[in-house]
């Protein structure tokens, strides 16, 4: 007997999320220095974590042998102090692909419904699919969500709706004034999550903040991993209006953010300069992208976040002959976009040769 019919069939079903080649196991296969590898396939930060935050978390290590704060007291305070918001509106995750699975924990169950868009952030399917839940994909025109689909799309069943905004893979960012019209349109019974893991990369983004000020059911997702570089780290936090976070809170291992991880993200919070420097770094590699394939008659997704959606045909060929030359992209059949690859803002250098390989790439293109 085959032990998968012991286990749960959402799980033997499920198909593994595929992160971004790793540096070293790259650096292995082709016999160089992992120092000689760019990877612009994950959305890190280019500039590293704060300095700040690494100055924190080496204190830290310290009282490595205690439990780190169950309550995360300083980092909640802190993160609520910058938003306005009270402790009782802020938990904080092992990432915020946690909170992603807590707010599936407390909601979903085989008769739930969860919504997303065609080409959302892929964790929130396989996040469904692991609950038994139904995921319903509402279609993005131009890659960008159809919020007035998705509220047509809400049935009784219905219990979370997901808004990547700006989404990942696509880097499209819907507007404020589109959110009011469709959050005036959402009952009562449904919690929309607002996964803002780029918000601070665009001039402008949406408050949706106003809505846990009001009590709405909301949750507003944000993260450690990409403007402050701490993806090592794994920490993110949701912004709920406390009785929603007092839910998602009962969902949590106790300790589930270790201590190392809740110095350096508090630290990196007051970081405002490294923030800085980040967004003006990443505004320059996206104008130098957008410039490069438009020069080179390249279709591409005009981005808000920290990456760039690009149709370079065969995206997995690419990703596979650039990845020979040491230049780790990602490829997106996993989306149902076989025809594009996703780069991350690198730094100048890195941006460079990245679009030089994909140059010499493009340039033998198997017809
Ligand atoms: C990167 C990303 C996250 C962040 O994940 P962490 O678990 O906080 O590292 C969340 N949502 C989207 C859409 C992302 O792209």
């Amino acid at each position: 007997m085959s032990i998968d019919q012991s286990a749960n069939r959402f799980v033997c079903d499920l198909v593994a999320y595929e992160p971004g080649k790793p540096i070293d196991e790259t650096a292995r296969e082709l016999g160089l220095d992992p120092s000689q590898i760019v990877k612009v396939a994950s959305n890190e930060n280019p500039l590293g974590p704060s300095p700040v935050a690494k100055a924190a978390m080496a204190t830290a290590l310290d009282e490595a042998h205690i439990y780190p704060d169950g309550g995360g007291y300083k980092l909640r305070s802190a993160i609520a102090e910058k938003f306005g918001l009270d402790r009782s509106n802020v938990v904080i995750g092992n990432g915020s692909n946690e909170i992603i699975e807590l707010l599936c924990h407390t909601f979903l169950n085989r008769d739930a419904e969860l919504i997303a868009a065609e080409h959302a952030f892929v964790v929130y399917k396989l996040m469904a699919t692991l609950f038994g839940a139904k995921y319903v994909e509402v279609t993005d025109p131009n890659f960008i969500h159809d919020l007035d689909g998705m509220a047509d799309a809400i049935t009784a069943d219905t219990r979370l709706v997901f808004i990547a905004n700006p989404n990942n893979p696509t880097g499209t960012m819907v507007d404020e004034e589109t959110i009011d019209r469709f959050m005036a349109r959402v009952p009562d019974h449904v919690v929309v999550v607002f996964d803002e893991a780029y918000h601070e990369f665009p001039d402008n983004p949406p408050d949706t903040l106003k809505y846990v000020r009001e009590g709405r059911n909301v949750v507003v997702l944000r993260t450690f991993s990409k403007i402050h570089g701490l993806a090592a780290l794994r920490v993110g936090y949701g912004l709920a209006p406390a009785p929603l976070a007092e839910l998602l809170q009962k969902a949590r291992q106790p300790f589930n953010v270790n201590a190392i991880a809740q110095a350096g993200a508090l630290a990196a919070l007051a970081d405002v300069e490294h923030m800085q420097a980040t967004r003006t770094l990443n505004a320059e590699g996206l104008a130098f992208y957008e410039k490069a394939f438009a020069d080179r008659g390249l279709e591409f997704v005009p981005s808000h976040a920290n990456f760039i959606l690009v149709r370079t045909g065969e995206g997995d060929r690419v990703f596979k002959d650039m990845l020979k030359q040491g230049v780790i992209v990602r490829a997106m059949s996993g989306y149902k976009l076989p025809d594009w690859v996703r780069i991350s803002i690198g730094t100048a250098a890195q941006n460079e040769r990245c679009l030089e390989v994909l140059d010499q790439v493009l340039a033998t293109a198997s017809v």
